[in-house]
């Protein structure tokens, strides 16, 4: 309470420094009522509560650094570097010790608003020492301390002290921050990170020893987004001091840092603010060392109207209310933790609470009336099982007193696992099960199950620096799977689905001369987030899943390194250097010898889609890539298939002898696809294998089925195959019954129909692909209105088989799928009553729209807008960039930019869908174009965003026009988004080159099959 009246009441900033500059000198801090002497140092409540709960965190960081074994063995495996629960870094480029720096000539760009107050007496002096201190770094070639990319490490902080207040009112808050530090290396500098905020004033005081430091000045260096602290004298080492900062900031209405977002509750628009701080984005809410390796503790208190409520990483110790109607909320201090997933929240939710059998206490917040319907309870359920599933996985109880969800209608990703309150944007969260999609509460599951993991690896054991991110991320990314399965065990996730919406997804995106390897250097904070993308997500998870495999995967989770399948030693290291560090992936050929049975030879190139298209580093030919490859392979023959033999392949090309190699038999290479290339044969061997799936195609495993699908599709597009082999391999899919290789061939046909869908001949593919797909959906049918029933009793192999082959129907033409969605849409006008059923939602709703007239288009539009539900709503928006009607679509265009009609994140997804559909494909490019300077201002900082609408608004362009009108925009659009860009062209050249050389061969050779 104390703090409150002294922060309500703040006098201006000059006499209360001079006051408290005499007090700390006279060595009186203790018993100087001041803010600053009740602020300074971590001064932990020793309440029982308080001990408890430290007990608990230290006994839990004890188990869990035995436990956690593991996945930290795993992590050495990968040769990464990994922190295990706050070690901090050693080896700091040492800043200089004595002298000040000051002076004109010096003073920094950015500069400009001095909070402390300069010392103007020794300026003499502390010129010339200055001038000593750059004639010292520029002799070692370094930077001032304030322009490396990397914090200096001569300082590190040990504790947070942090209180803030919000005003929800005029969206701005004030703080002050208190940070302990200790000194490694003798400096007078200190050097944090903070961005856009106004830093009123800033105090240095030793800790231990009663007095203060003066503070020389101070500056901004926006270049770094750090804040230098000049002192008058250094800084001792093994000394601790303490950097207090009262500093204030807008709650911004953007995505990133500490910003607000609203709702409509009754009528009436309600706002929250809530932070997002990874990967770089804490120091836009408090002056902080914002780099992952700077672990501390922290002690926050939010001050703000008693209508609200706070939210933050630990639960509530505390709270103040005043009379004015204000409450302050102390929280627990956290353990050691990174900025990154620190978190806050202030809001007017309402929560549903569970408990863990082993004593967590989960809520999940949400709008009252999401809450009040059981939209959260689905989410909440999962989440207790999870927090089961990982502690008996890791080993490792979840450290922390409590796990808060926290549903927001705005944010840049799905989700944000911030250790102890994960957010999540409200459609990866909220479900309701009655008009919620199989494939919806297959979104909301992977992402919580996700988040998560995250608790464990990522929270709990912590990447040193951002080049490392694939690794938590492609661990989590794989574990969506795992614990999916763990979910629902019939599901077969990790063996089944995983290829299609993770391997053969990113095969795609790796397969371009420009990709990045997964580990990707990281020199300067705005590369940090370009790290964040589906190559270090996916080819993660796709690298962490081949390891696993070939480890076997009870030694994975054990962390051991023994290699028992192996024949000849591998040094795990080694191989999987290869795999992190160099970018792409390979495609293995697998030929027959002609003369000698029992003989093939392997080879191992780079795998491209234009071979044309420049190498991304110019020194390194496609020719010097080579791999080490856990081949797995099988022979077969028409009823029967032999156990996989390993061959590690690390030449160029090599022969070996496969014994039971017959003549009349086929082979097949990586074995239930669990490796990250691809594989080609000889035309022979596909041949053989095309009459082994019509004849029999069980005798091949489900997985190699897909595999066999997406590796002949994309053979073909890049030139690799004869582009009949894949469309003659999809015939046997009439006699497939399972789900995968369906779902497989639809991916695979995807892109294709993009690259074919304006051409004049499109009708010739369509109907080949209508004739492979009719009588399995004859078979199948229609699902039945589903109303009543719980979605997780249905069969998921079964309606996702169903479904998958609704929507290849009806997006080729299929005359009975169109009848039947018009039908449903008919009745659902006519009856006001919507008896679609809901795993094809989403199907009907596009059919509907594109098939019939515009007041089908206003009424889905209508219910857009009446609907609260928000997996109804996405479905419904999207169904609304169907339309063939040009002015529609160019009118959702613009309505799509107004926030209050569209949420800033979904935005992107009508542009995307637009450009997805062949009517309104350049209308979307053109509204990108003109809108650009808009779209990046809006999502430029959250790069994974604008990448994503770069990418989806150019991936189907494929004409010379096309291709040259891009070129000329990112001639004429300068910064920003480079990597999307170089991608986006080189894409559209492998589309357009695609067109050239093979469109026709693929066309002669429909023509000629669909008149046998
Ligand atoms: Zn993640």
């Amino acid at each position: 309470m104390a703090l409150e009246e002294k922060r309500e009441k703040r006098p201006p900033v000059t006499p209360m420094m001079i006051e408290e500059e005499a007090a700390l000198r006279n060595g009186s801090r203790g018993l100087t009522p001041g803010p600053w002497a009740e602020a300074a140092g971590p001064r932990p409540r020793t309440t029982e509560r308080h001990i408890a709960v430290h007990k608990r965190l230290v006994l839990g960081f004890a188990v869990s650094i035995l436990a956690l074994l593991a996945v930290t063995m795993i992590a050495v495996l990968l040769s990464v570097r990994f922190e295990e629960c706050g070690a901090a870094a050693d080896g700091p480029p040492r800043a200089s010790g004595n002298g000040s720096l000051s002076g004109a000539a010096r003073q920094p760009p950015g500069a400009g608003q001095p909070p402390g107050q300069p010392e103007e007496e020794a300026r003499g002096v502390e010129a010339a020492e200055e001038e000593e201190e750059e004639e010292e770094w520029q002799r070692r070639q370094e930077l001032p301390p304030w322009a490396r990319p990397r914090l200096p490490r001569h300082l590190r902080p040990l504790h947070y002290n942090l209180m803030l207040s919000a005003f929800m009112e005029n969206f701005t808050f004030s703080g002050e921050v208190n940070v302990q530090l200790e000194v490694r290396n003798a400096s007078r500098y200190i050097v944090l990170h903070a961005h856009r905020m106004h830093i009123e004033a800033v105090r240095v005081a030793e800790d231990k020893l009663a007095g203060g430091v003066r503070v020389a000045r101070t500056f901004f260096y926006p270049q770094t987004q750090v804040f230098v602290v000049v002192l008058n004298r250094s800084l001792e080492v093994q000394r601790s001091y303490n950097l207090k900062i009262i500093y204030n900031a807008l709650i911004e209405n953007e995505l990133l840092g500490f910003f607000r977002s609203s709702y409509v509750l009754h009528g009436e628009r309600r706002f929250l603010a809530v932070t997002q701080f990874s990967p770089t984005h804490a120091r836009k809410a408090f002056p902080c060392f914002d780099e992952p390796i700077y672990k501390a503790t922290f002690k926050i208190s939010i001050r703000h109207q008693a209508t609200f409520l706070s939210l933050s990483n630990m639960p509530v110790e505390t709270s103040v209310f005043e009379e004015d109607g204000w409450v302050t909320d102390h929280f627990s201090q956290t353990p050691l933790m990174s900025t990154y997933y620190l978190a806050w929240a202030v809001c007017n939710f309402t929560y549903r609470e569970t408990v863990t059998k082993s004593g967590v206490v989960v809520r999940l917040y949400a709008r009252p009336d999401a809450i009040r319907r059981g939209s959260g309870d689905y989410a909440l359920n999962i989440t207790r099982s999870l927090i089961e599933f990982y502690e008996d996985y890791f080993k490792v109880p979840y450290s922390l007193p409590k796990l808060d969800l926290l549903a927001v209608p705005k944010h840049p990703y799905a989700a944000m696992e911030n250790w102890g309150l994960s957010v999540f944007v409200e459609q990866r969260i909220l479900l309701d099960p009655s008009i919620s999609s199989i494939l919806y509460l297959l979104d909301v599951t992977m992402v919580i199950v996700h988040e998560l993991c995250h608790q464990w690896f990522g929270d709990l054991v912590t990447p040193v620096w951002w080049e490392d991110v694939w690794l938590k991320e492609g661990f989590a990314h794989y574990f969506e799977f795992v614990g999916t399965d763990y979910l629902y065990p019939g599901w077969n996730m990790e063996k089944q689905r995983f290829l299609t919406d993770v391997l053969h997804e990113v095969m795609l995106l790796d397969g371009l001369a420009s990709s990045h390897p997964v580990s990707q250097e990281v020199q300067q904070a705005t590369d940090i987030d370009r790290v964040f993308d589906w190559i270090a997500y996916k080819k993660g998870a796709a690298l962490i899943r081949m390891l696993a495999n070939f480890m076997g995967h009870s030694v994975f989770q054990m962390g051991l390194q023994a290699l028992k399948r192996v024949g000849k030693s591998v040094n795990i290291q080694e191989v999987m250097d290869q795999w992190t560090l160099q970018m792409g992936y390979p495609v293995i050929t697998i030929l027959g010898n002609e003369t000698t049975d029992n003989i093939i030879v392997i080879s191992q190139e780079r795998f491209v889609y234009d071979s044309d298209a420049k190498p991304k580093d110019p020194s390194r030919g496609d020719n010097s890539y080579l791999w080490q490859i856990p081949l797995t392979i099988a022979v077969g023959n028409t009823s029967h298939i032999s156990s996989e033999a390993i061959i590690w392949v690390s030449n160029k090309s090599e022969h070996h002898r496969i014994p039971a190699f017959e003549e009349a038999g086929w082979l097949l290479g990586n074995i239930n696809q669990t490796g990250y290339f691809r594989v080609n044969y000889d035309i022979r061997n596909w041949r053989l294998l095309i009459n082994q799936l019509t004849r029999n195609h069980e005798v091949i495993s489900v997985s190699n089925r897909a595999g066999l699908i997406d590796d002949a599709f994309n053979l073909a597009r890049a030139g690799y195959l004869p582009q009949n082999i894949p469309l003659e391999i999809i015939r046997y899919l009439s006699e497939e019954k399972d789900f995968l290789p369906w779902h497989a061939a639809s991916r695979a046909l995807y892109p294709l129909d993009k690259l074919l869908d304006r051409t004049e001949n499109y009708n010739i593919f369509n109907e080949y692909i209508l004739r492979q797909v009719a009588s399995m959906y004859l078979k199948l049918g229609w699902p039945m209105n589903n109303l009543n029933k719980s979605l997780v009793q249905a069969s998921y192999q079964h309606e996702e088989l169903r479904r998958e082959v609704i929507m290849l129907a009806c997006s080729f033409g299929n005359k009975h799928c169109h009848q039947q969605a018009a039908t449903l849409i008919s009745d659902w006008i006519s009856s006001n009553r919507n008896r679609i059923p809901l795993n094809v939602r989403d199907i009907v709703y596009c059919t509907g729209v594109s098939l019939m007239d515009e007041d089908v288009w206003e009424f889905i539009w209508m219910k857009f807008h009446s609907t609260t539900a928000v997996s109804e709503k996405k479905i419904l928006l999207e169904a609304l960039t169907c339309s063939d009607d040009r002015n529609l679509l160019n009118r959702l265009l613009n309505l799509s930019l107004n926030s209050e009609v569209v949420l800033d994140q979904d935005a992107i997804d009508v542009i995307i869908h637009v450009a997805r559909n062949p009517h309104g494909r350049d209308l979307a490019w053109k509204f990108f174009r003109e809108k650009w300077k808009i779209l990046n201002a809006r999502y430029g900082e959250a790069l994974f965003m604008n990448s994503k609408l770069v990418s989806g608004v150019t991936e189907f362009l494929n004409t010379e026009g096309e291709l040259r009108e891009l070129k000329n925009f990112i001639k004429s659009y300068e910064g920003g988004a480079a990597v999307s860009f170089s991608r986006a062209v080189e894409t559209v050249e492998a589309n357009v080159r695609w067109q050239r050389l093979y469109k026709e061969e693929l066309f002669h050779w429909l023509r000629k099959s669909l008149t046998h």
